[in-house]
C-alpha cells in the first residue's frame, strides 16, 4: 500500500523563500541565487518528506509565486499585455504577471482569487479569443530529475485542465473559455509524454469535482481525460479530489479512465461507503485521512477504521494512503514552535508531522508502529478530556441562549430615527473604516513591547499619543464620524485572539497567503470566553478627545473563525456562537462606556461560503445569526455599523439585509459601483456606504472622479440613506496620499450634498 503526499508547504519553515522573493525584488540577490534558493528548499522539503517514511513525494508542487500562475506559464497562456516573446516563460516574466511591475515596465497585474474556500489566493488565468497554447516552461521536467538525482521516488503534481479552465475568467464577456479546451488538451498530453518515461505516477489535481460542476465541464470532463490517459502511456494518472465530497459528480468520477482517484475522507468521511459500493475494479483509491486543511494530530483509530473498511472492500493493492490535500495549507513543522504551550503542542501536527502520520497509518495496517500508535492515542485522549477545552461557564450561556437575544428590540426605521436625533449627522456623513496608516513608528513601537523593551505604561502613553493625532487629523480633515486608528493592532484577528481565552499562538506557524506573503493564523483550540475588556480604553480614550462621535471598532465572530485554525472537535457554528458571545460582552461594554457607533467588521463572511451552493442556506443562517447575537444587545440610540470588503454581493444581499446593522459599509470603488446593481434589485432597509476610494493603490482618487461616483450611487442608494468612505481600513496606505484622498472625499461629499439641496 503506497502512501503519498499531495504538495508541502514551499515558503520554508523560516519563511526562507520569502526573504530571497523580497530580497531579488529588490534587487539585493541576482537570478542564480534566487533559483539556488528554491534548488535548496525543495532538496531539505524531499528529504524532510522521505525520512518521515512517505512513499511517493511530489514534485511540481514548489513554485516561486503562485502554482496556478507556473502553470499559466507552463501554457504559455501569457496575456499579451505583459510583452512576452521568448521561447519560455522566465521568472521575471512570472513575476511581471503577478506584480504588474517589471523594472520600468508596469501592467495591470493578474487578478487574484481565493483558491477554493482556503486562505490562499491563486493568480486567475485570462482566456481571450485566439489566445495560443503551447509548451513553455521546463521546470517541471528539470525538478524531475533533480528528485531523482536525490535518489527519491516522485510523482508529478499538476493542476488538471478542467480545474486550470474552470478558475479563469474570459476578458472578452462573449467568449466562451471551453473553446481553447482542446488546445490546452494538446499541451497537457505534450506534458504527460514527456514524463511518461520517467515515472510511475502523475497526479492531476482537479478540485472542482468537489464543486457544483458548470455544463461545459461536466460534458467534456471524461472525454479530455481520454485522450490524457492514453498520452500518460505507461505511467499511471491519478486524479486528486480535495475541500469536499464528489457529491453528484461522484458517477463522473468513477468512471474516468485513469488508474487512481484521490479522495478526501477529511472534509466528507460519509462519501467512502457510496464510492466502495461503486468503484470499478480498474480504479485504485488513495483515502485522504490526514488533515490538510488544519493543525490537529490525526485521531489515528478513527483514520485506521476508515481505512479498513476500504481495505475490507478493494484490498491493500488499490490502496493509497495521503493527507486529504496539499499540505500547502498548514505550517511546515512542529519542531521549531519552541514557545508553544506545553500541554496543547501534542495536539498539533504542521506539515512535516502529518507526513509522519501518513506514514503510520500505512506501517500500522502492516502491523506495525505500536509505539507512535500509543503515543498519538495519549495525545488525542488528552485533548478531548483537557479542561482548557471545556468550559462549564461557556457551556451553560450557551444552553440559556434565547431568541430574544438575537433581536433587537425596535425596527430598523424606528432606531433610524432615534438614532437621528441623537447623532444630528448631516446627510451624505463621511467616516472611514476603522484603521489609519501604520507607519515604520507605531510598528516598531509595538514590536518594542512585544520584547519587552518598553513597559506597559510607556506603551499605553505613546499609543494615547498616536490616538491623539489621528482624531485631530480627521477633525481637521472635517470627518463626521471618527475612528481611534487602530495603532494597537498588527491584525484585525490577532489582536482579538490574544485578549480572548481559548486561543494559543505559534511562532512560526506561517502558511502562505499569496506570493511572498504570509499569514500567521491564531488556534482556537476550546472554549471562547472573554475574561476582560479587549478595546474599550482605547475607544473611549479617543472619544474624550472629541465632540464627534467615535466608532467603536471590533472583529466579527464569522471573520475570527474563518481566519484562525479552529477547533474540530465541534460544529463550526458552534464555535462561532463562543465567538459571537464574547464580542457581544464587548459590545455591551463599549455602550456602557459611552460609545455611541460601534462597528463589527465581517470581512470574511463572503469567503466562508460553503463550495456548494446547496450548503449556503445553512451557513449564511448561522453565520447571520452569530453577527446578530453578537450585536442585538444594544438599545435603540445604539447605532451598530459593519464592513465587508468585496464586491460580488448580489447573491448574498438578502442575507446581509438580515444582519440588521444600522450601517454597512462595502467595497465597491474598483468596480465603478458595479456592486450597487444587487441593490438595485433588492430594496435594501439599512444605511450603505459604498466604498469610493481604492484603498489597494496608492493612487489618490480626483475630486470630479469621487463626485461622479457618489452619484452613481445616489441613484440607486436613497441619499438620506447614503454615506461616504473609502474601501476598506487605511493601515497599509502612507499618510501623504491618505490626507489627499481623505480630503477629496470630504469635499465630494459637500459638493454632492450641496446639489442634493439645491434639487
Ligand atoms: N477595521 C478594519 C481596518 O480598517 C477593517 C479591515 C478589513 O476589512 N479587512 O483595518
Ligand atoms: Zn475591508
Amino acid at each position: 500500500m503506497l502512501t503519498h503526499t499531495l504538495g508541502f508547504p514551499r515558503i520554508g519553515s523560516r519563511r526562507e523563500l520569502k526573504k530571497a522573493l523580497e530580497a531579488y525584488w529588490k534587487q539585493e540577490l541576482d537570478l542564480s541565487q534566487l533559483l539556488q534558493v528554491g534548488r535548496d528548499l525543495r532538496r531539505r522539503h524531499w528529504l524532510l518528506q522521505h525520512q518521515t517514511g512517505v512513499d511517493l513525494l511530489p514534485v511540481g508542487d514548489f513554485s516561486f509565486y503562485d502554482h496556478m500562475l507556473d502553470l499559466t506559464a507552463m501554457l504559455g497562456a501569457v496575456p499579451e499585455r505583459f510583452g512576452w516573446q521568448g521561447e519560455t516563460v522566465d521568472p521575471d516574466t512570472r513575476f511581471f504577471m503577478a506584480r504588474g511591475v517589471c523594472g520600468q515596465k508596469t501592467a495591470p497585474a493578474m487578478a487574484m482569487n481565493k483558491w477554493f474556500d482556503s486562505n490562499y489566493h491563486y493568480l486567475v488565468p485570462e482566456f481571450w479569443p485566439g489566445q495560443q497554447f503551447r509548451l513553455a516552461t521546463t521546470d517541471l521536467f528539470e525538478q524531475l530529475s533533480e528528485v531523482r538525482q536525490a535518489g527519491l521516488a516522485a510523482k508529478p503534481v499538476l493542476v488538471g485542465p478542467m480545474t486550470f479552465l474552470a478558475m479563469g475568467r474570459e476578458t472578452d464577456a462573449l467568449f466562451d473559455r471551453w473553446e481553447h479546451l482542446p488546445a490546452v488538451l494538446a499541451v497537457y498530453e505534450e506534458i504527460l509524454v514527456r514524463l511518461s518515461d520517467r515515472c510511475d505516477w502523475i497526479q492531476l489535481d482537479e478540485p472542482i469535482l468537489a464543486t457544483d460542476l458548470s455544463g461545459p465541464a461536466r460534458a467534456h470532463f471524461h472525454a479530455a481525460y481520454r485522450g490524457l490517459a492514453a498520452a500518460a502511456g505507461p505511467a499511471r494518472l491519478l486524479v486528486a479530489s480535495y475541500f469536499g465530497a464528489l457529491g453528484d459528480n461522484l458517477d463522473l468520477t468513477l468512471s474516468l479512465p485513469v488508474a487512481a482517484l484521490h479522495v478526501d475522507l477529511v472534509r466528507a468521511p460519509e462519501q467512502l461507503t457510496p464510492i466502495l459500493e461503486r468503484v470499478p475494479e480498474s480504479l485504485t483509491l488513495s483515502l485522504g485521512l490526514v488533515d490538510g486543511r488544519n493543525v490537529w494530530r490525526t485521531d489515528m483509530d478513527r483514520a485506521l477504521a476508515v481505512a479498513r473498511q476500504a481495505w475490507a472492500m478493494v484490498g491493500p493493492d488499490r490502496l493509497m494512503l495521503a493527507p486529504s490535500c496539499s499540505l500547502l495549507h498548514v505550517p511546515v513543522d512542529l519542531e521549531h514552535e519552541t514557545e508553544l504551550d506545553e500541554e496543547i503542542r501534542p495536539w498539533l501536527a504542521f506539515a512535516v508531522q502529518k507526513c509522519r502520520e501518513t506514514a503510520l497509518l500505512g506501517m500500522a495496517l502492516a502491523g506495525r508502529g505500536a509505539a507512535a500508535l500509543a503515543e498519538s492515542r495519549a495525545a488525542c485522549a488528552a485533548r478531548q478530556t483537557s479542561r482548557r477545552v471545556r468550559r462549564t461557564s461557556v457551556r451553560q450561556r450557551l444552553a440559556a441562549l434565547k431568541p430574544d437575544m438575537y433581536q433587537r428590540s425596535a425596527s430598523a426605521p424606528e432606531r433610524r430615527r432615534v438614532q437621528q436625533e441623537r447623532f444630528r449627522l448631516p446627510p451624505l456623513p463621511t467616516t472611514t473604516i476603522g484603521s489609519f496608516p501604520q507607519t515604520a513608528e507605531i510598528r516598531a513601537l509595538r514590536q518594542r513591547y512585544r520584547q519587552g523593551r518598553i513597559g506597559e505604561q510607556d506603551y499605553r502613553a505613546a499609543l494615547r499619543h498616536v490616538i491623539g493625532e489621528v482624531i485631530a487629523c480627521q477633525e481637521q480633515l472635517g470627518l463626521d464620524v471618527l475612528v481611534h486608528g487602530e495603532a494597537e493592532r498588527t491584525d484585525m484577528v490577532e489582536y482579538f485572539a490574544e485578549h480572548l481565552d481559548g486561543f494559543c499562538f505559534t511562532r512560526n506557524g506561517w502558511v502562505q497567503s499569496y506570493g511572498s506573503r504570509c499569514v500567521k493564523p491564531p488556534i482556537l483550540f476550546g472554549d471562547v470566553e472573554r475574561v476582560r475588556p479587549m478595546t474599550v480604553d482605547w475607544i473611549r480614550y479617543a472619544q474624550s478627545l472629541t465632540e464627534r462621535p467615535v466608532k467603536g471598532m471590533l472583529t466579527g465572530p464569522v471573520t475570527l473563525l474563518c481566519w484562525s485554525f479552529v477547533r474540530d472537535d465541534q460544529p463550526r457554528a458552534e464555535t462561532c456562537r463562543q465567538l459571537a458571545l464574547a464580542v457581544r460582552d464587548e459590545v455591551l461594554d463599549l455602550e456602557r462606556a459611552g460609545i455611541g457607533m460601534i462597528q463589527i467588521d465581517e470581512a470574511a463572511l463572503r469567503e466562508g461560503l460553503p463550495l456548494r451552493r446547496s450548503e449556503w442556506q445553512e451557513y449564511l443562517s448561522w453565520a447571520v445569526d452569530a453577527f446578530r447575537l453578537a450585536t442585538a444587545v444594544v438599545r435603540d440610540e445604539t447605532q451598530i455599523h459593519s464592513h465587508m470588503c468585496y464586491s460580488e454581493f448580489n447573491e448574498i444581499v438578502p442575507w446581509i439585509a438580515r444582519m440588521d446593522a444600522d450601517v454597512i459599509s462595502i467595497e465597491a470603488s474598483r468596480s465603478g459601483m458595479e456592486l450597487l446593481r444587487a441593490f438595485e434589485e433588492f430594496a435594501f432597509p439599512n444605511d450603505i456606504g459604498p466604498g469610493i476610494w481604492d484603498i489597494h493603490s496608492p493612487r489618490v482618487p480626483s475630486l470630479p472622479e469621487l463626485i461622479e461616483l457618489l452619484r452613481r450611487a445616489a441613484r440607486v442608494v436613497p441619499p438620506e440613506r447614503l454615506w461616504v468612505n473609502p474601501d476598506c481600513g487605511l493601515k497599509t496606505r502612507a499618510w501623504p496620499e491618505t490626507l489627499e484622498a481623505l480630503q477629496n472625499m470630504v469635499k465630494a461629499a459637500g459638493e454632492l450634498r450641496f446639489f442634493l439641496e439645491e434639487k
